[in-house]
C-alpha cells in the first residue's frame, strides 16, 4: 500500500475525534429524526432530514477523507449516477457512455435521458482512448467496466474531453478510491455504487458523488435534497461501519485475486481468463498507473451455459449472486441478463477467504 493510502485509511478510522467532547460516543450514533429543534430563529445544523442529518455527516467525512473532495451520498449507486447525469445534462446535450459498462446505466440513457432531449451515443471503453469527443456536453467511462474488465486512459480521455468543452464523469465501482483516483487524472465527477466492496457485506445499498467544484456539487446536492433519493440513517450508519475495514478487506480481496486468476489461467477448462492484474491481460497497462493493482474481479469463461452453471453450484465458496465487492466470494454467469458475453461467462469476485481454502473450492469445482 503506498503512503498516500495509508493516510488515508488511518485518517479515516479516527474522523471522529477532533470533533469528540468527553462522554461523546466513539462509533457514530444512528440518528432516525426527520425533523431537528428549529425555533424561529434557528440556526441549527439541522433542520429537516431530506436537506441534511448527522448520520449523512458522519458518512460524507468518511468519504470525502477518501475522495479528497466534496461528497454527496446517495441511497443506491444509480441514484448517485442519476445525480450526476441530472447535474451535468440539459436538452439539446449529447452525451457519451460505454456500450460494455453497467447495463442498467445504458437503460437509463436511452429510457429516460433520450425522451428529455439528450443524445445518447455509447462507445466500447477499449474506443474512448482514440475517440472524438466533438459536439460532447459529457463523457462518462467506467473503468475497468463491468462485466468484461476492458479499461481506457483516464487522464487522457479526461484532457481530450475537456479540450472538446466537455465535463468528465467516472464511475470508480470496480476500483474504489483506494485503487483509482479520476478525480486527480483530470474528471470533474466520480461516482460509485458503495453497495459493492464499501458497503462490503451484501446488506446494503448506497451510492456516492465526489467532485471538486463547489458549483457542480451544490447542483448533485440539489438534486438529492429535490429528488428525495435519499440515504436512510440505519444505512448511512451500515456503510459508515463498512469503510473502516475497506482497505484491509480490499488488500485481502485483490491478492486472493491474483491468485486465483494465474491459477484459473493455467487450468485446461478454462479459457478467456481476463485480470487486469496479469501482465499478459490488454487491461494490465494501466496497472501501478492509473490502477494501484488489479482489483478484485475475474472474468473467464466455461465451455457453455449448462458448464458454468454445474461449476458454480458446485463450489462450495462462491455465493451465486449477482453483485460483487462482498466479504464472500460470489460469482455468476452474466449472460443471463444479456451482456454481450459468452454463454460461458462468469465474473467472479474474490471475498475475504483465506486463499488457499478458496482455491481449493474453485479447483474441486471445475474438476466436476
Ligand atoms: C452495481 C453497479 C452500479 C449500480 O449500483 P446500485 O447500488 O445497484 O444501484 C453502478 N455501476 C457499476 C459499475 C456497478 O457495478
Amino acid at each position: 500500500m503506498n503512503d498516500d493510502n495509508a493516510r488515508r485509511a488511518a485518517r479515516l478510522l479516527h474522523h471522529r475525534k477532533a470533533g469528540l467532547a468527553p462522554g461523546d460516543p466513539v462509533a457514530p450514533p444512528i440518528t432516525p429524526a426527520t425533523t431537528f429543534h428549529l425555533p424561529a430563529n434557528g440556526t441549527g445544523a439541522y433542520g429537516y432530514a431530506r436537506a441534511g442529518n448527522p448520520g449523512w455527516s458522519e458518512l460524507e467525512a468518511q468519504l470525502s477523507l477518501l475522495e479528497e473532495a466534496e461528497t454527496v451520498a446517495f441511497p443506491s449507486g444509480m441514484a448517485a449516477i442519476s445525480a450526476a447525469l441530472f447535474a451535468c445534462l440539459k436538452a439539446g446535450d449529447r452525451v457519451i457512455l460505454p456500450a460494455d459498462g453497467y447495463y442498467v446505466t445504458r437503460v437509463l440513457a436511452t429510457d429516460f435521458l433520450r425522451g428529455l432531449g439528450v443524445a445518447a451515443d455509447f462507445l466500447p471503453t477499449t474506443g474512448y482512448d482514440t475517440a472524438d469527443f466533438t459536439g460532447a456536453a459529457l463523457v462518462y467511462m467506467e473503468t475497468p467496466s463491468n462485466p468484461g474488465l476492458e479499461v481506457c486512459d483516464i487522464g487522457a480521455v479526461a484532457a481530450r474531453a475537456r479540450a472538446a468543452g466537455a465535463r468528465v464523469v467516472v464511475d470508480n465501482t470496480t476500483m474504489t478510491p483506494f485503487l483509482q483516483r479520476p478525480l486527480d487524472l483530470g474528471a470533474d465527477l466520480v461516482v460509485a455504487a458503495d453497495t459493492k466492496a464499501p458497503g462490503g457485506h451484501s446488506d446494503l445499498l448506497a451510492g456516492h458523488v465526489a467532485g471538486r467544484d463547489p458549483v457542480l456539487m451544490a447542483r448533485v446536492g440539489d438534486w438529492r435534497r429535490l429528488s428525495g433519493a435519499v440515504l436512510g440513517p440505519f444505512e448511512a450508519w451500515l456503510l459508515h461501519r463498512g469503510l473502516e475495514t475497506l482497505e484491509l478487506r480490499l488488500e485481502r480481496m485483490c491478492a486472493s485475486a491474483g491468485t486465483i486468476a494465474e491459477r484459473l489461467a493455467a487450468h485446461p477448462a478454462v479459457r478467456g481468463l481476463r485480470y487486469p492484474g496479469l501482465p499478459g491481460d490488454v487491461s494490465h497497462r494501466l496497472v501501478g498507473s492509473q490502477m494501484a493493482n488489479g482489483g478484485f474481479l475475474i472474468g473467464f469463461t466455461l465451455a457453455d451455459a449448462g458448464v458454468a452453471e454445474r461449476f458454480l453450484s458446485a463450489c462450495p465458496y462462491l455465493a451465486q449472486s449477482t453483485s460483487f465487492g462482498a466479504t464472500h466470494s460470489s460469482a455468476e454467469r452474466r449472460a443471463r441478463w444479456g451482456d454481450a458475453v459468452p454463454e460461458g461467462f462468469i465474473r467472479l469476485s474474490a471475498g475475504i477467504e483465506p486463499v488457499e481454502e478458496l482455491w481449493r473450492g474453485i479447483r474441486g469445482a471445475l474438476a466436476g
